[in-house]
């Protein structure tokens, strides 16, 4: 039976769309601002220049007779390398170069991606595990991805991970690592396949590997300690959004596709699963918590119990 359409918006996190709003704001603000100050380079130089001369003068009366130049020879160190920086970088073609510089680094490491799947991996086609192909072609027309992304499987060396990306104004493409998918071919596992499949066609759909999102959510995944308040909690906020996705096509409240993850090839099929449920998934603790607030990836325990009990996930604590 085709898969139904689905409205994968809708399926976005609240925190994922709050969050995801902040950064455009602050980055925008963040930018125009520092362009501004570019525009007027010198005066900001001689006003921060200005400054400093006279905190020195105020700290050293002995230096009141002094020259501007002479006073400048003996300030604090950090105080010259400061002005050196705001006099070698503040101008407006840099700062506009910046987010060029952004875009070309997501070109550089998706281009790269794809190209280790051209060179190392299997394109899965219609004549190659065409079921496979036939289930990805049919998920991501459910979620309205219009040109049915090249997906490939790669030999993970016995990982277990699956991912998404986007050469910029090129292609979408995703790949399934190989111990992954051979367990589900294996096993029938049609549901995990369809989670799994699906949560990383949800990536694509939402918007996450495209480069206009990379680029406003970058500083935010990196620069300490934003990357704890707004990239970190974002990225899960991802993650919760793609298994709902995932979860919409699979209707597996089982979440074997997780499981699997949980407990590895083989024994997520002779796992006592009603037990694993009472004793991690319904369970918090502090340092769960402290795990999860650390993490790219919600923890599985909260991605199970999010998708069993159909909520939207605890980004920052627990949800019951
Ligand atoms: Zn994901």
């Amino acid at each position: 039976m085709a898969q139904q359409t689905i409205d994968v918006g809708k399926l976005r996190h609240p925190v994922e769309r709050w969050l995801f709003g902040v950064c455009v704001v602050v980055s925008v603000v963040l930018f125009v601002g520092i362009l501004l100050l570019a525009f007027a380079r010198d005066e900001v130089i001689a006003v921060y220049a200005g400054d400093a001369l006279a905190t020195y003068r105020q700290a050293n009366p002995e230096a009141a007779n002094l020259s501007d130049e002479e006073v400048m020879e003996l300030l604090p160190a950090e105080e010259r390398e400061t002005i050196a920086l705001l006099e070698e970088y503040l101008s407006p073609v840099t700062i506009l170069l910046v987010p060029v510089g952004i875009v070309l680094l997501v070109v550089w490491s998706f281009g790269r991606e794809y190209g280790k799947l051209r060179a190392n991996a299997v394109r899965i086609t219609a004549r190659q595990f065409p079921e496979v192909h036939a289930m990805w072609a049919e998920l991501t027309r459910a979620v309205g991805i219009k040109e049915v992304p090249h997906l490939y499987t790669i030999n993970g060396n016995g990982d277990l991970n699956a991912f998404a990306a986007c050469v910029p104004w090129h292609r979408n493409f995703s790949a399934i690592y190989s111990d992954l998918l051979e367990t589900c071919l294996r096993n029938e596992d049609w549901d995990s396949l369809k989670f799994i499949l699906g949560h990383e066609a949800g990536h694509i759909r939402l918007g996450h590997v495209a480069w206009w999102y990379i680029l406003l959510t970058f500083i935010y995944q990196l620069a300490f300690p934003i990357n704890y308040l707004i990239g970190l909690p974002l990225g899960r906020a991802k993650e919760y959004s793609c298994d709902k996705v995932g979860h919409a096509m699979a209707q597996d409240r089982d979440c074997k596709g997780l499981l699997m993850l949980t407990a590895g090839k083989h024994l997520y099929h002779a796992m006592d699963v009603p037990e694993h449920i009472e004793e991690s998934v319904d369970q918090g603790g502090l340092w769960l918590t402290i795990v999860n607030f650390m993490s790219t990836h919600p923890v599985l325990a909260w991605r199970i119990n999010a998708i069993r009990k159909g909520h939207n996930g605890g980004v920052i604590f627990r949800r019951a």
